[in-house]
């Protein structure tokens, strides 16, 4: 068959992927001129890589490493020691680790919270650790049914402190999701820890060792135009045109860049585009249908990724950092933890900037020095006294609508990848997967709607 996919981020390359594995011709169009959506990077005047956002693959991302171990570039991981490392609040330049020993799982996430004794009591851990107990019996059942909560309310349910939340969990949803423990639906953290203590290795982390268009994307391309599939930059999906009977007759495309605009037909069509975007290119007579409908339930959340270069070394921690400031989210500093950023002598920390919903409007230097601010707790003897370390240079890149806010609720608002429009499938991290708005997610959801078309091929002979 031959398929036509709008969007070049993770989930429409692997959507593509998994087809010309069944032996289809997919044909993406994307409407940037790079690869990745929400993992694309661009190179500053000095060559130096900038990026959407820090990107972090965990150990519980069996779709992921399935997809790098099919491509041969696994190598490409750099897996970092088995840690949670956190920035003290309370003892400025210090950092908490929840270290996992080499023991089965869930002993070794266990042995991990009960030896850090530096952000919890052990009443706090105990109330913690029974509240977890139905979601690791129950399962993936009991930790959807919690949508209806948010985490804070979820905590208060079980009657564990407030404190906890201060401690760990504004950091841990902040990583998650960009809001904060009030806003975020509890089915993310539930899903996050039960694959953390479930699995040996969920909770390890690797970074890439480069730029994700160049290190992971662009060989998931080269993989789909070596079996006869096309991958196009440029060429923005304008309409989707309908025949009488609501199927789709083709794909408007391009008009970018005064390229004329075409009309491509496939027997197969795909939104990879993220819910935003796609919500305002669903056409007149699909809007009243439920699966569209419910996407009105579905808005992308603002997040800032920022990269500072400075002229010296602040930190040798090859690791993320959780940074538990008010401002910030994660952080690392990329000249240790990425082999193509590699600095021997210099620091680039890159850092998300959340929640950003009152920042997102306000200039890049506003940002920039709400963030130094913050950076003065936590490297105060870099940045304070008689010979600070200086700031050679920043980049700051704003999302204003990025992965879909995961509020209490919405779940049931996440759309199947098959729709009720014969020809017409959908693709990306917010249609439904267990893996959330995340990369795993986007990959899952690429190969769930492979075989959704596999399918519908098959029921169509
Ligand atoms: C700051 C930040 C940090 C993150 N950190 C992590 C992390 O550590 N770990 C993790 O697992 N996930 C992380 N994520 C989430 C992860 O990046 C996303 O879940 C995933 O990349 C989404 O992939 P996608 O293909 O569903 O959507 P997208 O990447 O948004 O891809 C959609 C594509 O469609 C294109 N498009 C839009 N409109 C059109 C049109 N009209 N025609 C054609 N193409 C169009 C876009 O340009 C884009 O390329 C992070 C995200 C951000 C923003």
């Amino acid at each position: 068959m031959r398929v036509v996919i709008a969007g070049a981020g993770l989930a429409g390359l692997s959507c593509a992927k998994y087809l010309v594995d069944s032996g289809h011709t997919p044909i993406v169009y994307e409407a940037r001129d790079v690869l990745g959506g929400k993992v694309a990077a661009w190179k500053d005047e000095d060559g130096d890589w900038y990026e959407t956002g820090l990107h972090i693959f965990f150990g519980a991302y069996p779709n992921m490493l399935q997809l790098f171990d099919e491509l041969g570039i696994q190598d490409r991981l750099q897996w970092k020691s088995h840690s949670m490392i956190f920035n003290q609040k309370e003892e400025a330049g210090k950092y908490s680790r929840f270290d996992f020993p080499d023991l089965p799982a869930p002993i070794n996430g266990v042995a991990a919270i009960l030896s850090n004794n530096d952000m919890l009591t052990w009443p706090e851990k105990i109330a913690f650790g029974i509240g977890l107990v139905p979601a690791m019996l129950r399962g993936q059942a009991y930790v959807e049914d919690c949508d209806k909560y948010s985490w804070t309310d979820w905590l208060k349910l079980h009657n564990i402190p407030e404190r906890v939340n201060d401690e760990v969990f504004i950091a841990m949803s902040k990583a998650l999701n960009f809001i904060g423990p009030d806003e975020i639906s509890s089915t993310v953290l539930l899903t996050a820890l039960n694959r953390f203590l479930q699995e040996k290795n969920g909770s390890k982390m690797a970074f890439l060792d480069g730029a994700p268009p160049e290190r992971l994307c662009q060989p998931i391309v080269d993989y789909i135009e070596s079996s006869g599939g096309e991958v196009h930059l440029n060429q923005p999906l304008r309409e989707i045109v309908l025949e009488e009977d609501g199927r789709v007759k083709n794909f408007r495309i391009g008009g970018y860049k005064d390229q004329p605009v075409k009309d491509i037909k496939a027997d197969a069509y795909v939104s990879a585009l993220p819910v935003d975007p796609f919500k305002l290119l669903i056409p007149n007579s699909w809007k009243d249908l439920e699966i569209f409908q419910k996407l009105d339930g579905l808005r992308g959340v603002p997040v800032i990724n920022i990269h500072l270069w400075f002229d010296r070394k602040l930190t040798d921690i090859d690791h993320l950092l959780f940074s538990r400031s008010d401002l910030l989210s994660v952080y690392a500093d990329m000249s240790v933890t990425c082999k193509e950023y590699a600095d021997p002598d210099k620091s680039m920390l890159e850092l998300v900037f959340a929640p950003a919903k009152d920042w997102i409007g306000r200039s890049d230097e506003d940002i920039i020095q709400a963030t130094m601010n913050e950076l003065k707790r936590l490297f105060p003897m870099h940045l304070l006294g008689t010979d600070p370390a200086k700031l050679r240079k920043f980049k700051v890149v704003k999302t204003p609508l990025s992965v879909y806010k995961a509020v209490p609720g919405c779940q049931e608002f996440r759309p199947s990848q098959k729709t009720p429009i014969s020809n017409f499938f959908l693709t990306g991290d917010y249609t439904m997967q267990r893996y959330l708005a995340s990369m795993e997610g986007a990959v899952l959801s690429g190969k769930l709607c492979a075989s959704e078309i596999n399918v519908s091929e098959l029921n169509d002979k």
